[in-house]
């Protein structure tokens, strides 16, 4: 592959090589826990730092590596980590980044288990968080203080999909010395949008998501410099130990390959499916930064490539037809989850932002009659007729 090859070129086949004794052209799933030494004095010079090579499982495997890699290059990082669940990534990354004492900004809407992650767990070892709207940057300016350690958000944010200004941020954090950027690209995937090309120092996905793209493999990805995935290789994924099994490295790395051509199709059908749904009489607001009137639409067009799959809607009659349209549709599917090839409905309120207290979910704008819809890769017309006859029931 040339250096300057294309990202389509690269989700195929940055980071893999064939096999030279079998000329296998996947990378095998290396589904083995331990690897063994040639002699006492290599297992001592592997485990010193002082050959590369495996060692065992929870230190890292082949097929990992190769995801890793590709991840690595595809979000144009320099290393990158592969581990069990997003939310071992979020966790991973943040404590290895804080101590007691420390102080972290996060967004005020964010995926609910990295909230409580944040709001709940975190001050238990003496770390205080400040949420607030990152929309406006000057915020962000307001709420550093002298041991803020991380700057972490989520653009566009699950589920009310409003953005952050990803520039404008890493701009702001670089005016002091200790302070990290960490920024959740899950909704977005490395094909519409790069942070670290916008100045963050660390991103991070749930690659059950988009990157998986199937709806069968639950995990997570870190990228970000050398030093730091180090860091994290080395202290929260080994000693706590949510590490990523090899077969599921190895559906994430099948997952990549036919990643720009599902977001295609999704983006397309996104974007219709957001016509639709302005159009119809039983919903009252869209939100898709694809729409021209969405209040961050330039900014979408600015830091993104496209505008991704992932739709939230208010229905006219709040909670009962958010319920009442749920129970009606039959091609989209009740499920949480996003970013798979198939279209997933469901209500973040009473699901994915449960776990959010109502005071805080309906200050960052979760309603009780919000609905999120994920895109996926059926014909749209199929997908807008199944929304059409369940909508027509309500009104
Ligand atoms: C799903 C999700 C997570 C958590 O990922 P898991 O793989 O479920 O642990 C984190 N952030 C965002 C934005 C998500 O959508």
């Amino acid at each position: 592959m040339k250096k300057d090859a294309k990202f389509a070129t690269r989700a195929v086949h940055a980071g893999e090589s064939h096999c030279k004794e079998t000329g296998a052209l996947r990378v095998p799933i290396y589904q083995s826990s331990t690897f063994v030494f040639e002699s006492a004095e290599q297992g001592a010079r592997r485990f010193a730092g002082e050959e590369p090579g495996y060692i065992y499982t929870r230190l890292g495997n082949p097929t990992q590596t190769a995801l890793e890699k590709k991840m690595a290059d595809l979000e144009g990082g320099e290393a990158a980590i592969a581990v069990a669940s997003g939310m071992a990534a979020v966790s991973g990354v943040v404590l290895a980044l804080l101590q007691a004492g420390d102080h972290m900004i996060a967004s005020d809407t964010l995926y609910g288990c990295t909230h409580a992650l944040f709001a709940e767990m975190l001050p238990k070892w003496n770390i205080e968080v400040d949420f607030i709207d990152m929309t406006e940057i000057s915020n962000i300016k307001a709420a550093i203080k002298p041991n803020t350690k991380v700057i972490y958000t989520e653009t566009p944010a699950n589920p009310t999909l409003t953005l952050v200004d990803l520039e404008s941020l890493a701009n702001i954090a670089k005016e002091h010395q200790n302070i990290t950027t960490v920024v959740d690209n899950t909704f977005m995937s490395p094909y519409l949008q790069n942070p670290i090309a916008l100045g963050i120092d660390v991103v991070i996905h749930s690659a059950t998501k988009y990157i998986g793209g199937h709806g069968d493999t639950i995990a997570g990805i870190i990228v970000g410099p050398q030093e730091l995935i180090d860091i994290i290789r080395m202290t929260t994924i080994k000693d706590i130990g949510g590490i990523i099994a090899p077969f599921d490295a190895f559906l994430l790395l099948r997952g990549l390959k036919t990643l720009t051509v599902r977001i295609d199709r999704i983006n397309e059908n996104a974007m219709q499916v957001a016509k639709f749904l302005k159009n119809h009489p039983a919903v009252d607001k869209v939100y898709y930064p694809g729409l021209p009137d969405h209040p961050q639409h330039e900014l979408a067009k600015k830091q993104q490539r496209g505008f991704g799959g992932v739709i939230a809607f208010e229905l006219k009659d709040g909670l009962d037809a958010g319920r009442q349209l749920m129970n009606t549709v039959n091609l989209c599917i009740l499920a949480v989850s996003l970013g798979d090839v198939d279209t997933l409905i469901q209500h973040p309120a009473s699901m994915t932002h449960s776990v959010v207290p109502q005071e805080e979910r309906e200050a960052a704008g979760i309603t009780d009659g919000l609905v999120r819809l994920s895109v996926g890769i059926e014909h749209v017309e199929d997908i807008i007729a199944d929304l059409q006859q369940a909508l027509d029931q309500l009104v």
